[in-house]
């Protein structure tokens, strides 16, 4: 093999996407080096430098955004900082490729695989760079490093994920876990000082966010605007009818039911378009939410949770701006995962069309979940290392890339058979600390041969879900993408309020309120989480160890 060639991967965005990502690249990389040094076959494979870009010098687990912003012990457990990213091979995370003696049985397979690692230190490198992508190039992208300076990164293979722009209070910029914290506090002291609340957008996001800030502050008038018929608003693709309507499911008649009996007075068909300031008879400036219909809904603060666009601003003043979907804005792949046209950039998440590629090619329930990228990531990286194989083996037999038709057998691959064929899954609505919604769906093929939703009883309450929320998946998320979040010890304060709690200052008109001046021309609720996504999924990752389970250098 030689050493001589270095492999350079660039990739834009540290989060649920580019994380997992980053770690199945390094995992496929071993596997094909450990491979080739035991059969001694004589090909190439030079060694590979992976940047991990982004202005966050941590992850936030977003799902945890909604308590975030009314219970600040929540948002202390939701940023991870780099050190506990477990970035293998970088001097961010040393213990992540520590090899621990008692993960061997013997001491010859521990002697091998200490032998083992230290060739790889030589031969993998990760680099994280604070840092804002600018511009994304074929070839190379330009970086401004948040001190000042531009950085130009050459690249052999870019993955590029970004996400969506959100809209405040759901897109803290976290530069750090101190001025996270800071961001977070000023949205809750935002909320505590606002009397009238209002949240626009009734997605299953907007209802967690009502419902939070009404559980944390019963004296609180808190309105939901939504533009749909119904809440939450689910995106559910198999069973849309004949005028593209999708019908009322019995998990939005008892969500609806719940959020008016906790006391959110919620407005359905009412599509929120911006705030106004408006003076009220005695001169004094009150602020409120201009609909669609022309009414107005006072409002001290307006929480926005609609409205989500692909961050594309690097692709478009460069010729990947072909590549972004004139209709709603994406990036738009190939089968293979790669950027269309642009071979050496590949996407995935939030920021792409795959969700919508997978619809339309009506590929497995499972993969819409979290779950979903990890398993679109395993694409992305096996095609990486395959193109990288075929690169420097020309006298090889080309390896073909795999495409997302495979995703099933990819899947079985990444979380074996029982997991992927768990067709049965459990769609979760958390409705503040105390309450949830939960219900069974399965799919099934109907006489056409189309997958139809099939919706199962409808639970409210249940205590082990309850349970399971009470960090909003945070060590969930941590065992899927192997980021340690805090102490399995940890003990959960009792949250609830006490009536009377709610003794913060009222007087809205003097309180600061970031995010008053973000105006709307509409409301579309793009950021709604299909029915059969939800976060049920999770649930079965207690038995699941991800990282480096085809690590075959490890005994068991
Ligand atoms: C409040 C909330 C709750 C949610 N709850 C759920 C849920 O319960 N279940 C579920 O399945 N999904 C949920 N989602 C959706 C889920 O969070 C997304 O699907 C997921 O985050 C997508 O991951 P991603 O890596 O593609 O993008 P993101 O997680 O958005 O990450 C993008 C990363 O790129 C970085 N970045 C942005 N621009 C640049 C740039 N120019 N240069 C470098 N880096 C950049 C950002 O800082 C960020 O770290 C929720 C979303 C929100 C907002």
């Amino acid at each position: 093999m030689s050493d001589s060639e270095v492999i350079t991967v660039a990739v834009v965005g540290a989060s649920f996407a580019g994380l997992a990502v980053l770690k199945s690249i390094i995992r496929q990389y071993k596997q094909v080096f450990l491979h080739w040094q035991k059969t001694g076959e004589p090909y190439k494979l030079g060694r590979i430098q992976v940047y991990l870009i982004d202005p966050k010098r941590g992850f936030i687990n977003t799902f945890a955004i909604p308590r975030a912003i009314t219970n600040v012990e929540i948002a202390a457990l939701t940023y991870a900082s780099l050190d506990d990213l477990n970035l293998p091979y970088s001097v961010y995370s040393t213990e992540a490729n520590t090899v621990k003696r008692e993960d061997y049985d013997t001491d010859d397979a521990y002697n091998e695989a200490v032998k083992i690692d230290q060739l790889l230190q030589d031969r993998i490198e990760v680099r994280f760079i604070q840092g804002t992508v600018l511009e994304v190039y074929e070839h190379h992208l330009l970086i401004d490093d948040m001190e000042g300076d531009e950085i130009d990164l050459p690249f052999n293979y870019c993955v590029y994920v970004p996400g969506k722009k959100r809209l405040w209070p759901l897109n803290p910029e976290g530069f750090t876990k101190s001025s996270f914290m800071e961001e977070i506090y000023q949205a809750f002291t935002c909320i505590a000082n606002s009397q009238y609340v209002t949240i626009a957008g009734g997605g299953i996001i907007g209802c967690q966010v009502a419902t939070e800030v009404k559980a944390r502050f019963p004296d609180k008038s808190v309105t939901l605007l939504h533009s749909g018929h119904a809440i939450p608003s689910l995106s559910n693709r198999f069973n849309k009818e004949d005028d593209g309507e999708l019908p009322t499911t019995e998990l939005q008649v008892q969500a609806l039911q719940k959020l008016k009996e906790m006391g959110i007075d919620v407005r359905l068909n009412s599509r929120a378009l911006r705030e106004v300031e408006i003076p009220d008879d005695k001169g004094r400036i009150r602020r409120y939410v201009l609909t669609k219909d022309q009414s107005h809904v006072r409002s001290d603060i307006t929480l926005w949770c609609c409205k989500n666009e692909p961050i594309t601003y690097p692709l478009l003043s460069t010729s990947l701006k072909e590549a972004v979907s004139p209709t709603d804005g994406s990036v738009l792949l190939n089968e293979c995962c790669q950027v269309e046209g642009f071979p050496s950039v590949y996407s995935l998440g939030d920021v792409s069309n795959l969700q919508t590629m997978m619809n339309e090619k009506q590929l497995d329930l499972s993969l819409e979940t979290i779950f979903g990228l990890v398993i679109s990531s395993e694409i992305v990286s096996t095609n990486i290392i395959k193109s990288i194989v075929n690169a420097q083996n020309p006298s090889l037999d080309k390896k073909k890339l795999v495409r997302i038709e495979e995703v099933a057998a990819v899947a079985e691959r990444v979380l074996g058979k029982d997991l992927c064929s768990a067709q049965h899954n459990e769609v979760v609505l958390s409705l503040g600390p105390e309450h949830c919604i939960s219900q069974s769906v399965g799919v099934y093929k109907d006489e056409t041969g189309h997958l139809r939703l099939k919706e199962g009883a409808v639970a409210t309450d249940k205590p082990d879900v309850l349970e399971l929320l009470k960090d909003m998946n945070t060590k969930r998320v941590g065992k899927l993408l192997n980021i340690n979040f805090y102490d399995s010890d940890y003990q959960f304060k009792d949250t609830a309020p006490s009536p009377g709690t709610d003794n913060v200052s009222k007087n809205s008109d003097e309180s600061s309120k970031k995010g008053s001046s973000v105006h709307l021309d509409n409301e579309s609720n793009t950021d709604d989480i299909n029915l059969e996504k939800g976060i049920g999924l999770l649930n079965q990752l207690d038995n699941l160890e991800l990282a480096d389970s085809d690590d075959d250098s490890k005994q068991s």
